[in-house]
């Protein structure tokens, strides 16, 4: 009995692979937002206003007041590794962003519908385009797919429509826009928190309700008080640590022993990206656990930044963990001054209520 034959070995169709890359970068509306949050603060931009429709599933639109784009790059945006960031491979390690490969826009571009308005200060006007699979398309079938001008302010505004219109395997993976919706309004009050002298806004398409709102001169503390609340912001010590040798500097505000919940709240950036760390997280827990009562916790604002030539930028964009060298020293740094910080507002205040 001979072996079944093998089946031949063929090629995927590039959009076939296209989409299978955006799909794995954009797993949910939160993290095309999350990119194009990015995008416009790399930007410059001191004002974010954003609206979201069915939790970002059937619209994501954010408005900027950045530098815009230069009419002629229009083309090539939104294809695959295209950047502004990034020239080298060495630029790799010094580069300081996570966003810098250019994969954002293409990606989205191959699941959604995608238009750009943008208007740089020496553009006598805005430039709107649209974009499907990585490329210019035109608005409305048989139209010409060349940018056409408009009228517009200086800055970017982005329209990302019906996403995960064409991978149904997706579409069934939301059960419903208010849980996305959520996890839209906790990324924005991140950045808000994190992003000094720059406004954001978020809200529903069609509600005059704001999800949130923060000026551009808040202060850090008025911004957690506005998302936050009072009893975190009226809680709140800074702290600030830094040493040449593991080439880090970290800084942020941490809520005191009056304050404790049932879940711990950490505001995480690493070379200014919301990021997540379950090393941070624990380590952060157990400074907690000698101040806190049993099961209750704290909420924090860290705000790190490390050399970039310490940090593994080159993870897949999939990766919402970070490496960087020396990560438990400079955990254990972080956590000895928030543990000293700690123990001096415990001793001035049982000195307050001795006298
Ligand atoms: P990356 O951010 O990794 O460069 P993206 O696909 O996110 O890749 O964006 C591609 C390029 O488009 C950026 O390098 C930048 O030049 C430009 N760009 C994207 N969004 C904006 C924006 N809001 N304002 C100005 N330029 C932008
Ligand atoms: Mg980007």
């Amino acid at each position: 009995v001979s072996p079944q034959a093998p089946k031949r070995i063929k090629a995927l169709d590039q959009d076939v692979v296209n989409k299978i890359a955006a799909g794995e970068i954009i797993v949910a509306p939160v993290h095309a937002l999350k990119e194009l949050i990015e995008n416009a603060v790399d930007a410059g931009s001191t004002l974010l206003e954003i609206v979201v429709k069915d939790g970002g599933l059937k619209l994501l639109q954010i408005t900027d007041n950045g530098h815009g784009i230069n009419k002629d790059d229009l083309p090539i945006l939104c294809e695959r590794f295209t950047t502004s960031k990034l020239k080298a491979f060495e630029d790799l390690s010094s580069i300081g962003t996570y966003g810098f490969r250019g994969e954002a826009l293409a990606s989205i571009s191959h699941i959604a519908h995608l238009a750009i308005t943008t208007k740089t200060a020496d553009s006598s006007c805005a430039w709107r385009a649209h974009y499907a699979d990585g490329k210019l398309a035109p608005a409305k079938p048989g139209q010409s797919a060349d940018p056409k001008p408009t009228a517009g302010r200086g800055g970017t505004q982005i329209t990302v429509e019906d996403l995960f219109y064409n991978v149904l395997s997706r579409q069934k993976a939301f059960r419903s826009p208010s849980e996305e919706y959520a996890k839209i309004l906790d990324l924005v009050g991140r950045y808000a928190v994190h992003c000094k002298g720059v406004a954001f806004s978020c809200k529903k398409h069609g509600d005059s309700a704001m999800g949130i709102s923060t000026p551009s001169n808040a202060s850090t503390v008025d911004c957690i008080r506005q998302i936050h609340g009072s009893a975190v912001a009226n809680e709140l010590i800074n702290f600030e640590v830094s040493d040449d040798k593991w080439g880090f500097k970290a800084s942020g505000w941490t809520t005191n022993a009056n304050y404790h919940v049932k879940k711990t709240t950490i505001l995480l950036f690493i070379n200014h990206r919301s990021v997540e760390s379950s090393a941070i997280k624990k380590a952060i827990e157990q400074t907690y656990s000698a101040f806190l009562p049993k099961g209750s916790h704290p909420f924090i604002y860290l705000s790190l930044d490390i050399d970039p030539a310490r940090v593994d930028v080159n993870v897949h964009p999939t990766k919402r963990e970070v490496n960087f060298l020396n990560e438990d020293e400079i955990i254990e740094s972080i956590c000895a001054e928030i543990n000293a910080r700690l123990s001096q507002v415990d001793t001035s205040r049982t000195f307050t209520t001795q006298s």
